[in-house]
């Protein structure tokens, strides 16, 4: 009789437990909510997969001339490396003169041959001048601040006169301890790579366009036209070539290192 009660309890007390069980089970919304989790989880999973093999696809596609990642950037709505190029001088200011070449010219061809290169490798860029216009220092660095630049370039041929007898390539920053002083060091290391190339290194100078930059701003002297090998080198459209590819080959280097 007792272990009958006994039985009859545990059956029970079974029945109650299952019981609570399965209300438990039946809670609403529970089913649903991790459906939802699960959901999440394999959105995320797919992204991830579709993403990489994307990126993937394209290391393995693309040539390697840098042009991969100005595509990507235009592919996923992000803007690309904008850099302002500005030649030094132009218009009715002809900079430095000497032996029949104007530093105005020699800027702004340089600054072509640059451009060129720099959109081959998928940068956007920006001229601060037109070829035969003149352009304050002030509405060079406006141009560079309202387009939200993230490199301001601005080229010369040594046109000061602490410039006369300091022949050669020299790269200039504004400010110690800047981005535009790392990024001055990082040209001119990679300048004096080339054999043909003599550059001096860099060097502080606080010139305006380069103090009133919003963004990291370099000056490049290309060289002195009153030093008749810079000049003569100058003068050679393959030299200009050369010099501007490796210039357009370290900027880009500066952001995808
Ligand atoms: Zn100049």
């Amino acid at each position: 009789m007792h272990y009958k009660r006994k039985k009859q309890d545990m059956f029970m007390y079974r029945n109650l437990y299952a019981g609570k069980r399965k209300r438990r089970d039946v809670k609403p919304g529970y089913g649903l909510t991790k459906i939802f989790v699960f959901c999440i989880i394999a959105g995320l999973m797919f992204l991830t997969v579709y993403e990489n093999g994307r990126i993937m696809r394209k290391l393995l596609s693309e040539p390697s001339d840098g042009s991969f990642w100005g595509e990507t950037a235009k592919e996923s709505g992000e803007r690309k490396i904008r850099i302002v190029l500005d030649a030094g001088h132009g218009g009715k200011d002809t900079g430095s003169f000497y032996g029949g070449m104007y530093e105005k010219d020699i800027d702004y061809m340089v600054v072509r041959d640059m451009q060129k290169f720099l959109e081959s490798m998928g940068a956007e860029v920006i001229l601060s001048r037109d070829e035969n216009d003149f352009a304050t220092e002030y509405e060079r660095i406006k141009t560079a601040n309202s387009k939200k630049a993230d490199l301001f370039v601005s080229i010369h041929c040594g046109c000061g006169r602490e410039d006369v007898g300091m022949p050669g390539m020299e790269c200039y920053y504004a400010g110690d301890g800047s981005l535009g002083m790392e990024y001055a060091d990082a040209l001119a290391e990679a300048l004096r790579q080339e054999a043909s190339i003599k550059c001096s290194g860099a060097g502080r100078r606080d010139f305006y366009v380069l103090k009133n930059a919003d963004m990291p701003a370099v000056l490049v002297k290309l060289g002195s036209l009153y030093d008749p090998d810079d000049r003569r080198k100058l003068e050679e459209a393959s030299y200009r070539e050369q010099v501007s590819r490796k210039l357009a080959e370290s900027i880009m280097q500066l952001f995808y290192k």
